[in-house]
């Protein structure tokens, strides 16, 4: 690649960023990245109307938070700036007058009724009405097309509404490329002539993207596949602008776990996961969204699993980090096909990030987590850490898989007492305590041979031991090695437990 690679993500703020808008954020960081190219981030909120308070805010945390920091963008290196499109308002006016001078727009008068009332009658007759080469010119529509110049001058000096739209061409074939999905051919008959720009001063989505991309020297839009049925509109706009066009990808659609339909905000609230990467309140409604920062999820997990969503390395490795991600992506290597999100799957990375994670990093996540650890030495909360976490998916699990290493069990598990406890229950028990007593050093090792040497000697089974003795312990009977937590808590506070057990029975 011979330029200097520039993509961006161009999110519009109307509300949270779903995980499908984090995925492509980061498809278009791994492919800058990839190429040592500019990560851009550009806000379309050209439609104030569905403008929502804190969402650009929402968006930047989003990435910083996922790791995927952009390069240019709102107050940062803004040398293409502003990256705000309602800051840009001034530069799209003279973009639609060129295109109407050219020859390729034109002024439309049409009130909404006037449309509403078209989309009637075509109805009625079983027919979809679409403005475009077969009636803009027949008289019924009233435009710049059939006025004359004065006659469109006047209307537009005398202020009326109008929009700009595209004058899409007839009898045409195009000829589209996308990287992701090879050569597609549009017959521009079936275009509509899209509306660029209004009497408000604002343009449509469709100019504003195009001159901005164009503005910003964009190389590469990658963008979800629901952005497909522009490309043709958008290649029109840089072949009658006279502009090189970046190279498009659309990325496949992210489908429901069932592999039905697409992936919906509303998604996570009725199947129990989230679809937002960051916890989010609608300022109007006080509704409250999960994000997978807040649930648990480590930012590396869960850019990990947003790779796989649409991408495969083609090998069977699964887990990448960052780095590795950026070295092995490949645009070529998207597939088309809709990407069904697996909530499984993606517990199954945090998983492995955590194992992956220091003790004592997660340690300290843990401590922030429980009160009850407020005084509890960092170190011994690792150690604790690295003997459970095996068992973990989040740290929030923490605390029930490792109680017993910080306190004494203050109620035995009713079914696990009944299970472990027997007859001569006391009696051994009291033996166990002599042996740990008599214990010198107290390693796993040396408790281990004594314990399961006396055990053997003496023929007694083995479960009439290590149960009644875990369940003093843990107060259950559950917990990693039997002997690891009585290292780990001392020789007082384990007789103190077989005692207390004791005094129950
Ligand atoms: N503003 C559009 C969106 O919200 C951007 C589409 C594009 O990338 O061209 O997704």
């Amino acid at each position: 690649m011979s330029k200097n690679v520039r993509v961006r993500f161009a999110p519009s703020p109307t509300g949270p960023l779903h995980i499908g808008g984090v995925r492509t954020a980061l498809f278009n960081y791994l492919f800058a990245k990839k190429h040592g190219g500019d990560f851009v981030l550009r806000i379309e909120d050209t439609d104030q109307n569905r403008y929502v308070e804190g969402a650009e805010d929402y968006i930047v945390e989003a990435l910083n938070w996922c790791g995927i920091p952009f390069d240019e963008g709102p107050g940062k290196n803004e040398k293409c700036g502003p990256y705000r499109q309602s800051k840009r308002k001034h530069l799209y006016k003279q973009y639609a007058d060129q295109l109407v001078a050219n020859g390729n727009a034109y002024y439309a008068f049409d009130t909404s009724e006037a449309l509403d009332s078209e989309r009637k009658n075509h109805e009625a007759e079983g027919k979809t009405f679409i403005y475009n080469w077969h009636n803009r010119e027949k008289g019924r529509l009233i435009n710049s097309l059939v006025l004359t110049a004065e006659e469109t001058q006047a209307k537009i000096d005398a202020g009326e509404n109008y929009v700009i739209r595209f004058k899409s061409p007839q009898d045409e074939t195009l000829h589209l490329k996308d990287i992701i999905r090879g050569d597609i051919s549009i017959d521009t008959n079936t275009l509509d002539d899209k509306i660029l720009f209004k009497s408000d001063g604002m343009p449509t989505y469709h100019l504003a993207n195009i001159v901005d991309d164009h503005l910003m020297e964009i190389t590469h839009v990658i963008r979800g596949e629901e952005w497909l049925p522009s490309l043709a509109l958008h290649q029109l706009l840089y072949n009658a602008f006279g502009w090189n066009t970046p190279e498009f990808a659309h990325l496949p659609l992210i489908l429901k776990p069932t592999g039905k339909g697409k992936l919906s905000k509303r998604d996570g609230d009725k199947l129990g996961f989230p679809v937002f990467p960051l916890a989010w309140t609608d300022p109007k409604t006080n509704e409250m969204a999960r994000g997978y920062k807040e649930d648990g999820y480590f930012p590396e997990a869960v850019v990990n699993f947003l790779a796989f969503l649409g991408w495969n390395p083609g090998t069977e490795q699964e887990l990448f980090s960052l780095e590795n991600l950026i070295s092995e992506f490949d645009l070529v290597r998207v597939n088309k096909a809709g990407a069904r999100f697996d909530p499984d799957k993606t517990k199954w990375f945090n998983h492995q990030y955590m194992q992956q994670q220091l003790d004592l990093e997660l340690a300290e996540n843990f401590k922030t987590q429980r009160p009850e650890l407020a005084d509890i030495d960092i170190n011994y909360i690792a150690l604790v850490v690295g003997l459970i976490k095996e068992r973990a998916t989040f740290v929030s699990e923490f605390w029930d898989l490792s109680h017993f290493f910080f306190s004494a069990p203050t109620a035995y598990d009713e079914k696990a007492s009944k299970k472990a406890i027997k007859e001569d229950t006391v009696e051994i028990m009291q033996k166990v305590i002599e042996i740990v007593t008599a214990t010198r050093e107290f390693t796993v090792q040396n408790l281990q041979s004594k314990l399961k040497g006396w055990i053997t000697d003496n023929e007694i089974g083995f479960g009439k031991v290590m149960m009644p003795l875990r369940l003093a312990l843990v107060g259950a009977l559950q917990g990693p090695d039997v002997f690891e937590i009585m290292f780990m808590i001392g020789k007082n506070e384990t007789v103190k437990r077989i005692e207390a057990l004791i005094k129950t029975v």
